[in-house]
């Protein structure tokens, strides 16, 4: 059990950006509206992640730290309509093969919570602790115990970056949800919660970004597209501004971003890239979401159709305001 452990933790925990998606995607799942993530040293000294969620029942602390004990699958059939962000109940054992961590949650507001301590995957304490309702991760020296890996992480700049890239795509995927990242004592990124995009893409981009930015709306049968998309005063030299979220989740697919660039090129100068945030909604028996186990890859049932509504989709409105 301890061995697969570290065997599933090298899949799952690459570097400290690795846990804080895991964690961030628990305290969303968990019905979060207030998600604050605090790293020291790009986060291979200390990750905290501290939500206003569900919290974790008592009985339930424990196990969560057992392999594939996870509380969002009930049925088999349930693995084809997935909404959740996180289904395969290996996050947590992972992360604490791997690391020092100490949880403290409480599932009620009256103040009672556990705190459970693991260090290397094995319980160090388990008791009651006064708590408000929620849960806090900290999460301390990742890979103290596996020294092979600990030597493959690069620059803290390196791996502070890769965890502002997990925050950034958190905040556009829930922009009902306030994320605020602080590294050491700086703040990298507070975002309202109050579900306006542009907050989030000003607070991510900047101000001036954002008001490069054109609201990007449309629906049929099957789809819902809204998003932001800039105009030229905004344009970069690669693709790195554009990010696709599919019901709630950021996903990579190349046919989607082929299908805004074929609509942004028409009009639009053709060596630049679009900042762009496109978010689509639909039915999750059209989208595969467990093709690859980081869950960033997709795959659409009927990619031909969406690619052609989101490209028509676009143009029409970058037409309307270029021309
Ligand atoms: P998964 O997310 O795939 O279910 P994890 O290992 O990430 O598996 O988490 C195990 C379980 O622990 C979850 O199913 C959930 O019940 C509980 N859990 C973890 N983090 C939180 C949190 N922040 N708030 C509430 N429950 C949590
Ligand atoms: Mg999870």
């Amino acid at each position: 059990e301890h061995i697969a452990n570290q065997i599933a933790a090298g899949e799952v925990v690459e570097r400290p950006a690795s846990v804080v998606k895991e964690l961030l995607e628990n305290a969303v799942d968990a019905g979060a509206t207030k998600i604050e993530v605090a790293v020291e040293e790009g986060g291979l000294l200390r990750i905290r992640v501290k939500d206003n969620g569900s919290g974790i029942e008592p009985d339930d602390l424990e196990t969560a730290f057992y392999r594939h004990a996870t509380s969002k699958i009930t049925h088999g059939r349930d693995l084809f309509q997935i909404t959740s962000l996180g289904f395969r109940g290996e996050a947590l054992p992972s992360i604490a093969a791997v690391s020092k961590v100490e949880v403290l949650t409480a599932s009620g507001d009256d103040g009672r919570g556990r705190r459970i301590v693991i260090e290397g995957g094995k319980l160090c304490t388990h008791e009651d602790a006064a708590s408000p309702q929620g849960t806090e991760f900290v999460v301390k020296e990742l890979f103290y115990n596996t020294p092979a890996r600990l030597k493959y992480m690069k620059t803290i700049q390196t791996e502070l970056g890769h965890i502002s890239d997990v925050l950034y795509r958190m905040a556009m995927s829930h922009p009902y949800i306030s994320f605020t990242l602080r590294h050491n004592e700086n703040t990298l990124l507070q975002t309202l919660g109050n579900g306006d995009l542009l907050q989030v893409v000003a607070a991510i981009y900047g101000t001036s970004a954002a008001k490069a930015m054109l609201p990007i709306e449309g629906e049929n049968l099957d789809y819902k597209i809204s998003g932001l998309i800039s105009l030229p005063e905004w344009t970069r030299a690669n693709r790195a501004g554009m990010s696709t979220i599919v019901n709630g989740r950021y996903i990579r697919n190349y046919g989607l971003n082929q299908a805004i660039l074929k609509a942004y090129h028409t009009l639009l100068p053709i060596n630049r890239f679009p900042l762009v945030v496109l978010q689509l909604e639909m039915h999750p028996s059209l989208v595969d979401v467990n093709v690859h186990p980081a869950k960033l890859e997709v795959r659409f049932s009927k990619e031909a159709e969406l690619y052609e509504f989101v490209e028509t989709t676009l143009r029409g409105i970058l037409r309307q305001e270029v021309l």
